[in-house]
């Protein structure tokens, strides 16, 4: 007889990239002068330097417009880092700044002889990653004329590896995500091109992948048997702050729905890939966007809420309507609010609505994932309670709370028939110790280690632009947007007809002893 001694508790290794198998590079940023670069990048940069996880030798050169000194680029990045911190001392050694004009031939190829000559003096080998910080509308341009000045090329006159890194948007329809992927595409393969999506890099959204497909009790019942809706929301208290220019142009659904949300509900509904590896991972995403059913025009009242935040309280204080921000027009009508039904055309999820909701100015910041189950299908305890016992809920808690937390029904203690739901809770903050990186810091170290796996491949963007662009178009059409858009007060949970909605995902047990009060259509 054999004796199963798997006591089911132990732990797995985590092999960490070793810094020292990484190869040395430097990394250029355009548009260093700018909010990304100083608030995330080079934070990220000097604290991964600082812990040893960088490559050596590595080199930063910042780039953009604006002229200025290597010491003065320095200067105005410490910003963050207190008196003669040494940590920020060692890595300001390897900044860098060069001034291009963009529309110039010979600025970038002065770029590119400065860039020889730093490979030279620090060994860097001539691996280069160029981070595209700037305005959207400079991406193609900066790409072109690295691709038309031969520094895209690998392995050749002095060049080691190149890689892109391109942030959002990636174009504002479909037509225009093409159209700039063909001018990366004129120097980059495509995959030498890292586009970046940062959510994906933070560790709770990682692990939706490990919880379904490491654990074995979850694949079972993740499906349209046993799962009654699936609601993903991404709510912040911010308002536009200093992105009104971009902000007023793309709205929620292109600011957050062709991304992040859409990469949430990737990872939400995809199959198991046969191995934990970029390409296969990219394969199934792709997968689910191409099953997205779209909506026909006449229906887009039935599946979508949009909203704009009207003046209200945010914490106790006073903040003002969207078309009052500085740099928004007084008639906009780009909606800050949006509330989507969706469907997810294959066997698994046949009939299995997906609610996809983000806003700004909401009552709080919030992201998380909700799995809602069905209800028992016979109560035994009907004389008593009645039909309905509301249903399990499984929380993917990414903001603020991460955390997993599953609610189920328990006997209160006394009373005979006294149910109650309770929570059995995974917290990642009481769980482990160890620091968690910052999402930028992830997605750096991937792309000096070439690991594609927390990008987007672009058959996905085109095939979310296919699904979102025809819902754009139809509401950017609309004869009376008024009639679509409609106004909440910052500090709500959104417009009056998801309101009930959103509270139903927020709250932590829904409908308490009654029924799960299960989403009808949005409108
Ligand atoms: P900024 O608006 O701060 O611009 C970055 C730099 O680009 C500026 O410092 C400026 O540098 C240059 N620039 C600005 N306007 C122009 C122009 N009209 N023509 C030429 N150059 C210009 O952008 P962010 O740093 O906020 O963002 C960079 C990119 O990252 C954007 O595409 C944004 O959508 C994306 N992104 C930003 C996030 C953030 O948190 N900030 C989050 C996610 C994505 P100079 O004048 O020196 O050339």
């Amino acid at each position: 007889m054999e004796v199963n001694t798997n006591s089911g508790a132990s732990d797995h290794p985590c092999p960490r990239p070793d810094p020292a198998g990484t190869e040395p590079c430097t990394i250029v940023i355009f548009g260093a002068s700018g909010d990304l670069t100083a608030r995330k990048l080079i934070p990220a940069l000097c604290s991964l330097y600082a812990s040893g996880r960088l490559p050596q030798p590595i080199t930063v050169v910042g780039c953009g417009r604006t002229v200025m000194s290597h010491e003065q680029f320095r200067a105005r990045l410490k910003n963050g880092w207190s008196g003669d911190d040494p940590a920020w001392t060692r890595f300001a050694g390897q900044l860098f700044y060069h001034p291009v004009a963009y529309d110039s031939a010979d600025s970038f190829q002065g770029l590119a002889e400065f860039l020889r000559d730093l490979d030279q003096s620090r060994n860097t080998a001539g691996n280069r990653i160029f981070y595209l910080a700037t305005p959207p509308f400079l991406y193609p341009v900066v790409a072109g004329m690295l691709g038309d000045l031969g520094l895209a090329a690998e392995g050749t006159s002095g060049n080691g590896w190149a890689r892109i890194v391109v942030e959002k948007p990636f174009g504002r329809d479909l037509t225009t995500a093409m159209e700039l992927d063909r001018k990366l595409h004129t120097g980059f393969q495509e995959q030498q091109v890292f586009r970046i999506d940062h959510y994906l890099a933070k560790e709770t959204v990682q692990n939706i992948l490990m919880l379904r497909f490491a654990n074995a009790i979850f694949e079972p019942i993740w499906n349209r048997s046993f799962i009654d809706y699936v609601g993903i929301i991404a709510g912040e208290q911010l308002g536009v702050e200093h992105r009104a220019g971009y902000y007023d142009r793309a709205g929620v659904l292109r600011d957050m729905f062709q991304n992040h949300m859409m990469q949430l509900l990737a990872l939400t509904a995809m199959e198991p890939p046969s191995l934990f590896e970029a390409d296969r991972a990219q394969d199934e995403k792709a997968k689910v966007y191409r099953s997205l059913k779209p909506f026909a025009a006449a229906s887009i009242q039935d599946n979508l809420i949009l909203g704009q935040y009207g003046a209200g309280s945010i914490a106790g204080k006073p903040v003002a309507a969207y078309r009052q921000e500085p740099g928004v027009d007084p008639d906009s009508l780009t909606p800050t609010f949006a509330l989507m039904r969706l469907h997810i055309d294959n066997w698994r999820w046949q009939g299995v609505p997906f609610y996809l909701a983000s806003g700004k100015r909401l009552r709080n910041k919030v992201t998380r994932i909700v799995v809602q189950f069905k209800e028992v299908p016979h109560s035994m305890f009907r004389q008593v309670l009645g039909e309905h016992i509301s249903a399990n809920r499984l929380i993917l808690g990414i903001y603020p709370r991460e955390e997993i937390s599953l609610t189920f029904q328990a006997k209160r203690p006394g009373s005979k028939f006294c149910l109650q739901p309770v929570t059995m809770d995974f917290n990642y903050d009481t769980s482990f110790s160890s620091p968690r990186p910052d999402a930028y810091q992830n997605v750096l170290l991937d792309c000096i280690q070439g690991d594609q796996m927390l990008f987007w491949r672009q058959d996905g963007v085109e095939l979310c632009w296919s699904f979102l662009s025809p819902i754009l178009e139809a509401c950017e059409a609309c004869p009376d947007p008024d009639m679509l858009l409609k106004s909440y007060p910052a500090g709500s949970w959104g417009p009056a007809p998801a309101e009930k909605w959103m509270r139903l995902i927020v709250n932590p047990f829904p409908g308490g002893y009654e029924s799960t009060p299960r989403p009808g259509s949005p409108a």
